[in-house]
């Protein structure tokens, strides 16, 4: 994302910034930036990072980064809501407390609604109920949402099965999975009930103990560095961001990259690289939103049904699908099919184009 220190505003142009608002509290220490990005689906809903940055300008080009990605993550996976996302600067070991967190509580309801927030890195569910104190503008404090995501993961690799091979059983398929986490072990476990084989690592010996411990002989554990050569069926990043980059993407071994993990592709050239090698990637902001999906749900319901959320969350694969004939069916600037990471981000900003046009009309 651009963002030049002499010209917000024309940053904030190009890059189809709404609002961006500052809310300071000598008395609590609070230093804090709000970015919502567009709302022409709903509110927008982003969590709140609290991070020491080394700079405030630092922390608005990330906060704007990320508002940037909530409106594309919504907009892709069908909910009515738009992006934003909120920074606390500052250690959050050091400045966490509840006069503090209640004080950012305070701020978000002056935005009447327009911003929804919830966790993120740096920031607990604990944090969350203590913000919720003040604001009823929060959401993510009854349910865990990486169950879902792992579901929305798992759901997502069938519909890339079913592209790939034209057949969506799991039975038998070597999954390489990077990172055993929230994410990565519940998506292991559905994976082991459905007869997949697995190569699996963590930089954490206690996580891949319990895997191994849940899947025997179906799993394997594989060296951190490995993983990206094992030969496979799916790579699935679940650990880090920026995996897919110039030394890994050689290395590379499998059908499939379909993971949890923010930002995979460390620029948009890896997706270009990744469909010259006829590699099928699964982008991830729409394989990853079933814990979003949850959230929405948790705020607009006040409550989640499972089986409706688990049929809503399947829709990723559809979704996926879609995306995947979008890019076979049209060409990028050097006459190749389009990267499936491009064909997503066209699928969300239709949408929002889409619903935008519709509002035109006057109701009365
Ligand atoms: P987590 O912190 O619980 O798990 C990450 C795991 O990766 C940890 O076990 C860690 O030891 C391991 N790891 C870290 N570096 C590694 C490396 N170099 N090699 C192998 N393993 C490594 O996080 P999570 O909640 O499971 O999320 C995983 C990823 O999915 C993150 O990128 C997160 O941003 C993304 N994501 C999570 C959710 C969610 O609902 N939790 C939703 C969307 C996206």
């Amino acid at each position: 994302m651009q963002l030049q220190q002499s010209s917000l505003f024309e940053s904030m142009f190009g890059e189809g910034f709404e609002e961006i608002v500052f809310f300071s509290d000598p008395k609590t220490g609070l230093k804090s930036i709000v970015a919502i990005h567009d709302t022409t689906l709903g509110p927008a809903l982003g969590g709140t990072r609290i991070w020491n940055y080394r700079s405030e300008f630092e922390a608005l080009k990330d906060v704007m980064r990320l508002a940037k990605a909530m409106t594309l993550k919504a907009a892709g996976a069908g909910l009515n809501l738009g992006g934003g996302k909120a920074v606390i600067i500052g250690n959050p070991e050091e400045i966490k407390n509840e006069y503090l967190l209640r004080s950012y509580g305070r701020f978000i309801e002056t935005l009447g609604g327009r911003f929804i927030t919830g966790e993120d890195v740096g920031t607990t569910l604990e944090d969350i109920r203590a913000m919720a104190v003040e604001t009823k503008y929060v959401t993510g404090v009854m349910y865990d949402p990486s169950p879902f995501t792992a579901y929305g993961v798992y759901a997502g690799m069938k519909a890339c099965l079913r592209h790939v091979y034209g057949d969506d059983s799991l039975e038998g398929i070597h999954v390489a999975v990077q990172g055993l986490g929230k994410v990565g072990l519940e998506l292991a476990k559905l994976l082991i009930e459905d007869g997949a084989r697995l190569m699996v690592t963590d930089i954490d010996g206690r996580r891949v103990r319990e895997c191994i411990e849940i899947g025997g002989k179906c799993v394997e554990y594989v060296e951190p560095s490995r993983i990206y050569s094992v030969e496979c069926d799916i790579f699935s990043p679940c650990a880090l961001g920026g995996v897919i980059n110039d030394s890994t993407v050689k290395k590379l071994n499998c059908r499939i990259i379909a993971g949890a993990a923010n930002n995979q592709l460390e620029s948009e050239k890896h997706g270009e690289m990744l469909s010259r090698m006829e590699i099928l990637y699964a982008p991830d902001f729409i394989i990853n939103a079933g814990g979003l999906i949850t959230v929405a749900n948790e705020y607009m319901h006040g409550e989640i049904n499972p089986d409706i959320l688990k049929r809503e969350i399947e829709r990723v694969g559809e979704r996926l699908e879609k995306i995947f004939r979008m890019s076979e069916s049209m060409l990028d600037r050097s006459g190749m099919p389009m990267s499936t990471s491009k064909a997503a981000e066209m699928f969300a900003l239709q949408r929002i184009e889409r619903i935008a046009g519709m509002k035109r009309i006057y109701i009365p």
